[in-house]
């Protein structure tokens, strides 16, 4: 990380657990444990109904931020159950997790979606946070820095340089994530420096050392020390751990050093 220049950014993504009063548990449990958290900003991003209680919970936490998982990639219309980035907004959310390899796989979200997410995210005032990754056998064909600079540049696809910094990336090895196997520090080094090549070849050299780059994929307290001290991991997505408030806190305190 490099905090000259960018955002130290640690984010939960609590995926499809906690009910709204784990929600409030947990919150509580976590808020005294990362307190003194300065240099670095936490996001939690909880499940849709559980933003209310999360938002209402940090109320008094102006460092830790709420973020949603997904929305949709229409503005409003007919799309029964699902949750637009205005109302996000509204509600007070500050992020959005876009692409995320599970809704890559699950829900077919391709490129050309999450370049219309990341468009209606950045219009309607959240910040997202644009997942990338490759698979194991991708990583294994030789090809994760051209698959991953495709993504990165489908995400920014008509992004203007003055919305460039509210995006943020989060290199996630499909491989790594939820399988305790962890992508080594000079993979997410290698990888998090391509991605900042990309951007700079896009949108220059000062545009590009303001954007965090995030590494997820079985961050835990133990790799997030080494992890973090890669020049372009600045800050991590943390599935697992973070649904415990003492390893979600250590991760935040590695964050911190
Ligand atoms: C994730 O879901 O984005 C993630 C990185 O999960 P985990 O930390 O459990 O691998």
């Amino acid at each position: 990380m490099n905090r000259r220049y960018r955002k130290t950014i640690i984010a939960g993504n609590w995926k499809m657990h906690k009910t709204p009063s784990e929600t409030r548990q947990l919150i509580d449990e976590l808020k005294p444990l990362i307190s003194k958290a300065k240099w670095c900003e936490v996001v939690l991003c909880v499940p849709y109904v559980d933003i209310p209680i999360a938002l209402r919970a940090l109320k008094d936490s102006p460092r830790i931020a709420v973020g949603a998982q997904n929305m949709h990639h229409e503005e409003s219309g007919a799309y029964t159950g699902d949750v637009s980035a205005a109302m996000l907004k509204d509600l007070g959310v500050k992020y959005v997790i876009i692409g995320h390899s599970e809704r890559r796989a699950y829900y077919h979200e391709t490129d050309t979606l999450v370049s219309r997410k990341v468009h209606l995210a950045l219009r309607a005032g959240l910040r997202p946070i644009v997942c990338v990754g490759e698979t194991l056998e991708q990583r294994d064909q030789g090809v994760t820095l051209d698959l991953i600079t495709v993504q990165v540049k489908a995400a920014l696809s008509g992004v203007p340089v003055e919305k460039l910094r509210q995006i943020v990336f989060a290199y996630e090895p499909i491989w790594a994530i939820g399988t305790g196997r962890t992508a080594t520090v000079e993979q997410a080094g290698e990888v998090g420096a391509s991605i900042r090549a990309t951007i700079r070849k896009m949108y220059g050299a000062r545009a590009a050392r303001s954007v965090t780059i995030q590494y997820g994929g079985s961050m835990t307290a133990s790799n997030a020390h080494d992890l973090l001290a890669q020049l372009d991991v600045d800050g991590g997505l943390v599935g697992g751990a973070s649904l415990k408030a003492s390893s979600f806190a250590a991760i935040v305190q590695a964050a911190n050093q």
